[in-house]
């Protein structure tokens, strides 16, 4: 993928940025057919990403993030390698299917190495991350690091932690309830068994390998989940009314609401694809992605059309004025 840099910023910040980049892909696909963290993501993205790497760009400046996580697990690995009792940034490997799969662990920390570890994953994140509880991928990540360590001969594994450090949280934010109550947050992951993470590996593996023998077109497209889709709300609607009466989060509920409160209609407002339009490297190559990013004057007839790919309608004219309005007034039309 190349890097552009559109802000023109200085040189030593845009090589860091693209070292940090580089040794990333470089440690993820170092011997090895896929690494944990494409294994459990979507195999649309991972597929186009590998295919059309040429065409793909990304801007320094977004991939700022990417500096500071680094700079945090940098500066925690060189403190902590060799710490007695600790395992620090391994990377380790196991075979499914046939495939060689890699992951790395952050830290695993030991009193008796046969009494077993606990993995902890360092994330440097926004608060959002955290308030809504683990992520699925991030449950699975850690479970599968825990499976590659029991195949390589680490022991057990009986405990699994998210450490979260916050690179947006507000002392002010915190003491209105509105934030964590400090910068760093610990949080339990639960365990899967040794069989359930067995066949969850298994399931992914053979999800990536049959992606990788169909074309572009038939991979697949990344589910509502994976595409950070928000859930669908429906409006109660007045004819006359721009504004909905009331915005609620299922049909029944906007039905029985309108039934006691009044209303004309009801209009179903999709959640929008946020990782298609703002956070998918692969959106300018992907069917569904690129109907978004297309023109205003073509958005809304290629928006019904990538709806229409997905199997989802939209119901009414003023649902797909509402679904054009927030996705043109992102900006993310070029
Ligand atoms: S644009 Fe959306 S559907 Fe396409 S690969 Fe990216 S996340 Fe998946």
């Amino acid at each position: 993928m190349k890097q552009t840099n559109v802000l023109g910023l200085e040189a030593p910040l845009v090589h860091a940025i693209a070292a940090v980049r580089r040794r990333y892909e470089e440690s993820h696909g170092e011997k090895s057919d896929i690494s944990l963290t494409t294994l459990i993501g979507p195999p649309l993205i991972s597929e186009l990403k590998r295919r059309h790497d040429d065409e793909l760009t990304e801007d320094a400046s977004d991939v700022i993030y990417a500096l500071f996580g680094s700079l945090a697990h940098e500066i925690l690995r060189g403190v902590a390698d060799g710490m007695e009792g600790y395992l620090v940034e391994k990377r380790l490997y196991a075979n499914v299917r046939g495939w060689k799969l890699s992951g790395a662990l952050d830290i695993a920390y030991y009193r008796h190495q046969d009494a077993g570890y606990r993995l902890d994953d360092w994330k440097v994140v926004s608060v959002w991350e955290a308030l809504n509880g683990p992520k699925p991928d991030k449950t699975a990540q850690l479970n599968c690091l825990a499976e590659f360590m029991r195949r390589n001969g680490y022991g057990p594994v009986n405990s699994l932690r998210l450490v979260y450090l916050f690179r947006d949280w507000s002392k002010r934010k915190a003491q209105r309830g509105e934030h964590p109550p400090t910068q760093v947050q610990m949080v339990d992951v639960p365990t899967w068994t040794s069989e359930e993470t067995n066949a969850y590996l298994d399931a992914r593996v053979r999800l990536h390998q049959e992606a990788r023998a169909l074309r572009d077109d038939a991979i697949p497209l990344c589910t509502p989940s994976e595409r950070w889709e928000a859930e669908p709300a429906y409006a109660v609607m007045k004819t006359g009314r721009k504004s909905a009466l009331r915005l609620l989060p299922t049909l029944d509920e906007a039905e029985s609401w309108k039934a006691k409160n009044g209303g004309t209609h009801i209009d179903v407002r999709p959640g929008e694809p946020t990782r298609c339009l703002s956070f998918c490297a692969a959106a300018p190559v992907c069917r569904f992605g690129k109907e978004l990013l297309k023109p205003k004057d073509e958005l809304l007839e290629n928006l019904k059309a990538s709806l229409e790919i997905q199997g989802t309608a939209l119901n009414s004219p003023k649902s797909e004025e509402h679904y054009y309005d927030k996705v043109f007034n992102r900006g993310t039309a070029p």
